[in-house]
């Protein structure tokens, strides 16, 4: 069964991202920046035992759960302050937009021999809809779930980081 892959590191040096999204519950959707904040919590950050990002945020959108950040994306207002926060540079001010965003992977919504929206429209090669197997023997390869693979420098596994 394919699978959405997104090559994280690629998709950071994106200077613009016009990725087009199906799902259907939020206007102006960019469900790639949903899975974007997703990976850099999992991955790029640095879990700091002190979390400067989580104690300046003024509504407390952003929270530690099981040692990972999240950001409930109602409760933030899109200051930015967390970003400014984070010394390593993990929250990028794209990942926290105003505008809620969301990806459920088009799961359910495809039809056979269909590829989601956001692959069909990416204007680089950093986003695919591939067979696991096409992509296993590379480095720096996750599955998160069922149906996402990333590629990505994983500070957590490099540096030894408790999870
Ligand atoms: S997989 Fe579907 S919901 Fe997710 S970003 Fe692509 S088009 Fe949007
Ligand atoms: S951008 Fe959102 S999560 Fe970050 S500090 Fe501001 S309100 Fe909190
Ligand atoms: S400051 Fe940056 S690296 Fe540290 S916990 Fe927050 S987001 Fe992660």
């Amino acid at each position: 069964m394919k699978k959405l892959f997104i090559d994280y590191d690629k998709c950071l040096s994106c200077k613009k991202c016009n990725v087009k999204c199906s799902y259907f519950l939020h206007p102006e959707n960019n469900g790639i920046t949903y899975l974007r904040e997703e990976i850099a919590f999992l991955f790029a950050c640095r879990r700091c035992e002190d979390h400067p990002c989580i104690n300046v945020c003024p509504t407390s959108a952003l929270i530690r759960e099981k040692g990972i950040n999240i950001r409930s994306r109602f409760l933030c207002i899109s200051c930015k302050s967390c970003m400014l926060a984070c010394p390593f540079g993990t929250i990028l001010p794209d990942i926290i937009p105003y505008i809620i965003g969301k990806c459920d992977l088009c799961l359910g919504r495809l039809k056979a021999n269909e590829i989601p929206v956001c692959v069909k429209t990416a204007e680089c090669d950093a986003i695919k809809f591939i067979e696991e197997e096409e992509i296993e023997k590379e480095e720096n390869i996750y599955k998160i779930g069922d149906s996402l693979i990333v590629k990505v420098y994983s500070y957590i596994n490099s540096y030894g980081i408790k999870k």
